[in-house]
């Protein structure tokens, strides 16, 4: 841990080189423009190949950048980014020579991490056909990650945060991103945001529907049964039930 705090403490002394209010100013709040969601792979340092610097990016990272539904972290960092900091730009990145990716692609088991590896697999079954169109086991892998990371476009857009975020004024923008760890090379995959709206009719939520129900009065209750009436209603079912029952004693008579 030494060098790590010595490395901390030159970079302190040189940024108050170049400007003795820097942290001051960073302390007084945050503003990012861009939220990051990438892999946690160590080759991949957020700040370093987007080139920003403190207080510019939001980041979140998980092993293959995946935006799963049912995770809390995720959504908690996406929900504060959107409706809270206001990030315009939200990049999912991935990169190719994943571990992630990899892994997912073969059927080696590694414990924990092959039930968040599924979420992958699901990519693999989605575009199965295309991936087994590539004879070439790198170039389907780096198909992989770019599929990959199309996917986790459209499930962000599948999230009622984006979806309600989407509506407002100032909507953020969604990208997809692949970071080459051969060359240092970012490419953006240019997502459609019209390949979103293919699936609106099955994933597409409105805030607004639940708010009318909120808003209208309460439905008139049935006034409450008091226990004489409950009594009475009892009383009258079981007269009926004996006349019934006469009636079929007369029958069988
Ligand atoms: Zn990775």
């Amino acid at each position: 841990m030494e060098e790590i705090l010595a490395n901390n403490r030159k970079w302190v002394e040189e940024k108050m080189a170049q400007d003795p209010d820097y942290f001051n100013r960073l302390a007084t709040g945050q503003k990012p423009r861009y939220l990051f969601i990438g892999c946690s792979d160590s080759r991949v340092p957020a700040s370093a190949i987007t080139g920003t610097g403190p207080g510019e990016m939001f980041v979140h990272r998980n092993i293959a950048n995946l935006v799963v539904n049912s995770d809390m972290n995720l959504l908690s960092v996406l929900q504060y980014a959107v409706e809270v900091l206001g990030v315009q730009d939200i990049m999912i990145v991935g990169h190719y020579g994943c571990g992630g990716v990899a892994a997912a692609a073969s059927n080696k088991q590694y414990g924990l991490i092959d039930n968040w590896l599924t979420n992958i697999r699901d990519v693999i079954r989605l575009h199965e056909t295309e991936l087994l169109r590539i004879s070439d086991e790198k170039n389907r892998l780096r198909r992989l990650v770019d599929l990959n990371v199309i996917e986790q476009v459209r499930n962000l857009a599948k999230t009622n945060i984006i979806q309600n975020a989407m509506r407002s004024e100032n909507p953020p923008r969604l990208h997809g991103l692949v970071y080459d760890i051969h060359d240092g090379v970012l490419h953006n995959l240019e997502v459609k945001t019209d390949m979103l709206e293919e699936f609106v009719h099955i994933y597409g939520t409105e805030a607004s529907a639940q708010s009318d129900a909120a808003a209208q009065p309460e439905p008139a209750t049935q006034p409450e049964e008091t226990p004489e009436g409950t009594a009475e209603k009892k009383k009258a079912k079981a007269i009926k039930s004996a006349e019934e029952q006469d009636q079929l004693m007369r029958k069988v008579g």
